[in-house]
């Protein structure tokens, strides 16, 4: 039995000075990106989808994808979605990848 399935993973993004806080009217917001991957035995395989949120620092009023404005979302996913934030992620089905494929190698 193939043991299959997705989870989520939360990343850390930057921190933001130039928005303003519809709830309380500060200008200081946490980044972050939520990334759901396919998984096949908990070991992460492919990303399948990439979600970006601003959280205020103050009131923790979050504001989660399509609530971004178009161009500062685009940002947050080029800044957080950043390839080294995901290949490590992504390293250990490599692995695998790479010892069936060297473990074919040796049969023949
Ligand atoms: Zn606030």
């Amino acid at each position: 039995m193939i043991i299959l399935g997705s989870k989520s993973k939360f990343i850390d993004g930057d921190l933001l000075s130039s928005l303003e806080c519809p709830v309380c009217g500060r200008t200081s917001y946490g980044s972050f990106g939520i990334l759901r991957y396919l998984h096949i035995y908990w070991v992460p395989v492919f990303p399948l989808s990439q979600n970006v949120g601003i959280e205020c620092l103050h009131c923790q009023k979050q504001l989660v994808d399509k609530q971004l404005p178009p161009p500062l979302k685009l940002a947050l996913k080029k800044s957080i979605f950043r390839k080294k934030n995901i290949l490590p992620m992504f390293s250990g089905f490599l692995l695998v990848l790479g010892l069936i494929s060297g473990g074919v190698s040796l049969i023949n």
